[in-house]
């Protein structure tokens, strides 16, 4: 099955300024080719404050935007939070949940991630479910397990399994340099595969995007994206730069 490449790009909190972040999207502008639509998917995730605004630039890049977080819950008395329906409501279609830095510095577990995702199921949001092991848990042989842990939280949620994308993305390699080799995202994002098989059914398993993120840059992702079950990346640092593009068009 030949499954659609999707690459998202997560600013987190950079640039420092709106000025920063529009004369990148400038950049991405002058730098051809555009975005090919019908062989990947971008979706960029900047600052919740910013997605509004920048949205049209984005958009008119043949982009969408993606929240980089939402709230569990309905609207209500939640200060500092959004929901789900929120995001619809401004157009915002695509969501993380998960992300590493949600649950190691924001003390998010896997229960608030498939609350999360229940909620984008209700609004119709679709969702980059973000996963993956630390350090000490790959060095102890435990890498497949998390996965499927943190996987097996989310699924009973899971209704429209279209609106689901994962990330696979080893804690040890985000914003460290040390990128996984080829061999080991693919390794990984194989047994991931088979545990949606074998826990939802082969034909979801089959369309399933299934992302890697961790230090993914220009120079490492054409060998990264040679592999079957490789469908895209979610990149950090590297989509901050004018040479993003040339990460898309790698894969497009
Ligand atoms: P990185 O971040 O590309 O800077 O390693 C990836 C991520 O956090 O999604």
């Amino acid at each position: 099955m030949s499954r659609k490449y999707i690459v998202g790009g997560n600013w987190k909190c950079n640039p420092a300024t709106m000025k920063e972040a529009n004369s990148l999207l400038k950049e991405w502008k002058k730098s051809p080719p555009l975005v090919d639509p019908s062989k990947v998917d971008v979706v960029i995730c900047p600052p919740a404050l910013w997605m509004s605004s920048l949205g049209e630039s984005i958009e008119g890049l043949g982009m969408k935007t993606c929240a980089q977080n939402v709230g569990k819950n309905d609207a209500g008395a939640f200060t500092g939070e959004w929901t789900a329906a929120n995001l619809q409501d401004l157009g915002i279609t695509w969501t993380l949940v998960g992300h590493s830095e949600r649950r190691t510095k924001y003390g998010e577990k896997d229960e608030d991630c498939a609350e999360k995702v229940a909620k984008c199921q209700e609004a119709g949001l679709g969702v980059i479910l973000c996963i993956g092991e630390t350090l000490d848990e790959r060095e102890g042989g435990k890498t497949d397990e998390v996965n499927k842990r943190q996987l097996a939280a989310v699924l009973p949620k899971v209704k429209d399994w279209s609106k689901i994308v994962i990330a696979y993305e080893p804690v040890w390699a985000i914003g460290t340099g040390k990128v996984a080799t080829p061999d080991q995202a693919e390794e990984t994002q194989a047994a991931i595969r088979n545990y949606i098989k074998g826990a939802v059914s082969a034909d979801v398993a089959d369309k399933l995007q299934i992302q890697y993120g961790g230090s993914v840059t220009p120079d490492n992702c054409a060998e990264l994206i040679t592999k079957p079950n490789i469908d895209g990346f979610l990149v950090g640092g590297a989509s901050l730069k004018p040479t993003f593009m040339d990460i898309v068009s790698t894969v497009g």
